[in-house]
């Protein structure tokens, strides 16, 4: 009998359950009234006097550890069902911020969409410039005040390599490469030695747009201002346009339209005028086309150049400059419906 007991002590030692069927089926081999131990316990009865206390302590033991390898089995396989349940296939993921567009991408890709509409193409050139392609080629005095380096940031001193302070440069190299027709714009980020502050900053960012074809004239001009202002900003939108100056175009103008706040009643946005100024335009001036080649005799154009900072201002009403440069989500969140 001694065997017995050793042999089923070793047995039970190894034990293995993989499901609760298992698990019933080894409760009933070992601890049932039908069950290994209890058909020992009945042959215990029979069992001399002398060797009852040796045996009687063994079969103790041999029920004990029994009992303790179904209870552990059976712990392993709840915890084992418990984290496979915990994996919910089914469930949604968790919410997931995947970012937003900078407001002034949003614009910039609205204004780049308007003028792609009347067949714009997009041109690109480099921020760091020469002094050719930003201010001789298009016409600006030797002694005109953007030259200063108030208002300039210049790379090398004397080299008159510098940061561009807007992307006419961009149109300068189009037209010493291209011949007419050409029409293009020109988004881009442009430079200007300003101090900091809620209404300037040292760097923003300028769409600028070139027509150059015979027969282009000013009302050419005038209709596709209408059109960008009114794809902008809503077709009740009115623009009008007051004479200027820029040294690259001849006739100047700038173009201001009615305040899409008030509808052009007036509020303290526009200043009571009704209107808000967003862009400066013109006729590209003769010397120009004929600094990059072009014949003025055959060729005119328009050209016209607006802040992508001023239009994201007046669409969103972002009161302060700096917010743009600040890369604070909780500004940018704000556009999450808009991307
Ligand atoms: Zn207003």
């Amino acid at each position: 009998m001694i065997h017995k007991i050793d042999a089923l002590l070793a047995e039970i030692e190894h034990l293995k359950a993989n499901s609760n069927e298992d698990l019933e089926a080894l409760r009933i081999k070992y601890l049932s009234k039908k069950g290994e131990i209890s058909s020992l316990m009945d042959d215990f009865r029979t069992v001399a006097a002398e060797q009852k206390r040796e045996i009687g302590q063994k079969l103790n033991l041999l029920k004990m550890q029994a009992q303790e390898k179904i209870n552990t089995l059976k712990e392993q396989l709840e915890n084992r069902n418990t984290s496979e349940e915990m994996i919910d296939l089914t469930r949604t993921s968790y919410p997931y911020h995947v970012g937003t567009r900078h407001p002034l991408s949003i614009v910039k890709k609205e204004i780049c969409d308007i003028f792609a509409r009347l067949g714009f193409s997009i041109a690109e050139g480099p921020e760091i410039e020469d002094d050719w392609h930003v201010f001789s080629s298009l016409n600006f005095a030797a002694d005109h005040p953007a030259r200063d380096m108030q208002d300039t940031f210049f790379v090398m001193h004397g080299a008159d390599i510098l940061l561009r302070t807007h992307t006419s440069s961009v149109q300068t190299r189009v037209m010493e490469k291209t011949q007419p027709p050409i029409r293009i714009i020109c988004p881009g980020r442009v430079y200007r030695n300003e101090a900091i502050s809620y209404r300037a900053h040292c760097f923003f960012h300028q769409v600028e747009a070139l027509y150059i074809d015979k027969n282009v004239s000013f009302a050419d001009l005038k209709q596709t201002l209408l059109f960008v202002a009114k794809e902008l900003f809503g077709a009740e939108t009115k623009i009008r346009l007051r004479p200027s100056f820029f040294p690259f175009t001849e006739p100047s103008a700038e173009m201001d339209i009615s305040c899409n706040l008030c509808g052009g009643k007036g509020c303290p946005f526009c200043k009571y005028t009704g209107w808000v100024e967003i862009l400066g335009c013109g006729m590209v001036d003769p010397n120009v086309l004929e600094n990059c080649g072009i014949d003025s005799k055959i060729y005119s154009g328009y050209a016209l150049g607006m802040g992508i900072e001023r239009i994201t201002n007046l669409k969103y009403q972002v009161k302060d400059l700096r917010l743009f440069s600040e890369n604070d989500v909780r500004f940018l969140r704000q556009f999450e419906a808009a991307t």
